[in-house]
């Protein structure tokens, strides 16, 4: 059999057995023990923040961190269209409506400077202090930057642009755990940061999340919001529309063991990136792309860009060998159920989906690999 070299797989090599054992052992596996807390204070301590709320996924945390803010029926939040779908559908879930906009060519983030120019040509401020769109008359409650694969956003400009006109910053932070923006935690800027710990996110707890603020009203609704919006544990009170949006002790229990390697899987990961790079360097037709200097990317997913009539190709080249390649998403603002809503100038990002690849990234990934990597994609291009 042909040995794979997948995409992207969680490791499981520190205490992960030992935590989860006694969970069992002891009974707590659901809401009573420890691990739960014990998550949140390394959270915490890693992002430098006050408060951290563990929550199911990230999904349910970017859910709980609109509703937290406010988002009504009748708001807009700003999104990407270059993202995985998460954050834009859970505007949706508040019966909102996304506004996309582009990525930057070279980090595939937000282009701040493009989100500024909408800002100042497409809204109107309102009595309120508020941004309302022109087209569509809503007014623009929050925006939801993502550090796609990593890559921290611009965060200053955004924060500054927003802060004049009343919109909350919810950073989606789920694939930048232990990036750093201006020496700063990615997740720590924005009013509220989000994170995952699904399977393929540089730490995994089987499936999970949770939100970090500086602010313990949002933190203390978020974990009511996630328990039900239950008060009272002899008899139950409900004061809100809650939901069931827990973690678990067992899958805690993961995360506590997994969060005792972040610093060693960063630094695998950024070793990584640079011999991808400094192999693919002079393949011609090839762009590795790397950091900008104001940051340190956790180079949670490794991304190539190549000619668009190598991008599908090359992947087919790869994955008939062995090599988990995947194309970067789709824009979502060409998905049917968003194909209606506003874009502003959205042109990069259909330009990266017909370019860039995600190359193989696990943090068990050997040299060797890599080595088999960079041959193959040499291959290709010199046999084309
Ligand atoms: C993984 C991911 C999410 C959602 O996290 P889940 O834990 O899978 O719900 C949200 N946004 C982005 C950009 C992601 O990559």
């Amino acid at each position: 059999m042909k040995k794979i070299i997948p995409l992207a797989i969680p490791v499981m090599r520190g205490n992960e057995w030992r935590y989860v054992k006694e969970c069992l052992d002891q009974g707590h596996v659901a809401a009573a023990g420890t691990y739960v807390q014990q998550l949140e204070a390394m959270i915490v301590e890693r992002l430098g923040v006050r408060y951290a709320v563990c929550v199911a996924n990230g999904t349910s945390a970017l859910h709980l961190s609109l509703i937290v803010c406010g988002l009504s029926s009748d708001d807009a939040v700003i999104v990407p269209a270059l993202t995985f779908i998460a954050p834009v559908n859970t505007v949706r879930y508040c019966g909102a409506e996304p506004i996309f906009m582009d990525c930057a060519a070279d980090t595939l983030c937000l282009d701040i400077e493009k989100v500024v120019r909408y800002l100042e040509s497409e809204t109107r401020i309102g009595r309120d202090g508020s941004a309302y769109d022109k087209k569509n008359g809503r007014r623009i409650k929050a925006v939801i930057p993502v550090h796609v694969f990593g890559h921290p956003v611009d965060m200053a400009p955004l924060i500054k642009a927003c802060g004049a006109r009343s919109i909350t910053v919810i950073e989606d932070a789920t694939e930048s755990l232990g990036s750093l923006y201006r020496g700063k935690a990615a997740g720590s800027i924005g009013r509220i940061g989000c994170l995952s710990f699904n399977g393929n996110k540089i730490i995994t707890t089987g499936g999970g999340g949770a939100v970090a603020t500086n602010e313990k009203a949002l933190a203390d609704h978020i974990r009511h919001l996630a328990t039900q919006a239950k008060r009272g544990n002899i008899e139950y009170e409900h004061d809100e529309v809650g939901y069931n949006y827990r973690l678990s002790n067992i899958h805690a229990a993961i995360g506590v063991a997994q969060m005792e390697k972040i610093d060693e899987y960063v630094t695998v990961k950024r070793k990584n990136a640079e011999l991808y790079r400094s192999m693919l360097s002079g393949v011609k037709g090839v762009e590795f792309i790397w950091e900008k200097p104001w940051t340190r990317s956790n180079f949670w997913f490794y991304t190539i860009k190549v000619p668009k009539k190598d991008k599908g190709p090359l992947a087919r080249f790869l994955i008939e060998r062995g090599v988990q390649v995947r194309p970067v998403w789709k824009p979502i603002n060409r998905a049917p159920m968003y194909r209606r809503c506003l874009s502003y100038d959205v042109v990069n990002a259909p330009v990266a989906y017909e370019t860039c690849l995600n190359l193989p990234c696990s943090v068990n990934l050997t040299e060797s690999e890599i080595d088999k990597v960079v041959h193959l994609i040499k291959n290709y291009f010199n046999n084309r």
